[in-house]
């Protein structure tokens, strides 16, 4: 049957018609918050480039889980701002490191029983060189060495699943990083970066998590954003190695990677909506030139049309808020 039978506005007469036969739905559960948590005492510092986030103390970390609890949001994933950098980045996998601190924290927290605390596994916001793993010197100057690199990320892990992490989730784009983990910690859910792409779109959270890499940059272990079928691979390794949630980032130039990491397999799978598609949103409302609400509500609307289950977000908090 078609026109004049056929009228496809028929369905689009109402908010309530509208409703009933959305295909994608948003919900505070599917969102994660992620927490940049940073040493002192009622600190709450202001991240410049990215407006409404901030560093925060373990104290206020705490509130803030707190309210992301009270708002229904599905977790929280957590960074951290260490108070000194060494070349072997011990802050990461050191037992007292400010995540471990956080997570205790948040452990013994009422938010706890309804938030999923979710720790970020790298090592570039605790390396004085700002990479993701280990540094040597090479013939032609210097290179991020995979091997030695997993045996740190391993013990990361391990001491923040001590510290009460429910998940870990591992950002470094090291090759055999998920087994690497999966061989410290047998029982806990691991959220691969499978697909971490090195995209400009980072910018205004290495001003948040200060990770900005002091030479080079990460194009030598982090994927191509030409490439797709490579991102499949990359899944299907980290599927082998024994990932629970395979993830996707950043995920609204890539909208077409979820996709085929959905299409390919029955993980569950997660997107990040990275700093610079929120700070791109922020700077267009301020200027006046959109909605902020409509424009976050639609793009974290396509990432989960695309395929996504959960989606990482700065707007977690005022999304749940609106929905
Ligand atoms: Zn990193």
């Amino acid at each position: 049957m078609s026109f004049p039978e056929t009228r496809m506005r028929r369905l689009r007469r109402s908010d309530s018609l509208r409703a009933l036969v959305r295909e994608t739905s948003l919900d505070p559960g599917d969102l994660i918050y992620p927490l940049f948590i940073c040493p002192g005492e009622g600190v709450r510092k202001a991240v410049g480039s990215m407006p409404g986030v901030f560093n925060v103390s373990v104290d206020e970390a705490v509130r803030e889980a707190e309210e992301a609890a009270g708002l229904g949001i599905g977790g929280l994933l957590l960074f951290g701002l260490p108070e000194s950098k060494d070349e072997h980045g011990t802050g990461a996998y050191d037992d007292e490191g400010i995540v471990q601190q956080g997570l205790r924290a948040l452990r013994r927290s009422s938010a706890a029983k309804t938030l999923v605390l979710i720790a970020d596994v790298c090592l570039c916001e605790y390396t004085s060189h700002g990479h993701c793993g280990m540094i040597v010197e090479t013939k032609d100057g210097w290179e991020v060495e995979n091997d030695t690199s997993l045996d740190l990320l391993g013990r990361t892990a391990a001491s923040l699943a001590r510290a009460g992490a429910d998940i870990v989730a591992p950002s470094d784009m090291m090759d055999g990083r998920v087994a690497a983990i999966r061989a410290e910690l047998p029982e806990t859910p691991i959220i691969a970066y499978s697909a971490k792409y090195a995209s400009s779109f980072y910018g205004p959270f290495r001003d948040a998590a200060g990770s900005a890499p002091a030479f080079g940059d990460r194009r030598g272990y982090q994927m191509d954003p030409g490439n797709v079928r490579e991102a499949l691979r990359e899944c299907e390794l980290d599927v082998a190695e024994g990932a629970d949630v395979l993830m996707v980032k950043p995920a609204l130039p890539y909208l077409d990677v979820i996709r085929a990491v959905r299409d390919r397999f029955d993980l569950p799978l997660a997107a990040y909506s990275v700093s610079g598609e929120y700070a791109m949103l922020k700077a267009a409302a301020t200027a006046g030139d959109l909605d902020e609400r409509a424009a976050a509500l639609e793009s974290l609307t396509a990432i989960r049309r695309a395929g996504a289950d959960v989606v990482v977000t700065y707007w977690a908090k005022e999304m749940s808020a609106w929905l």
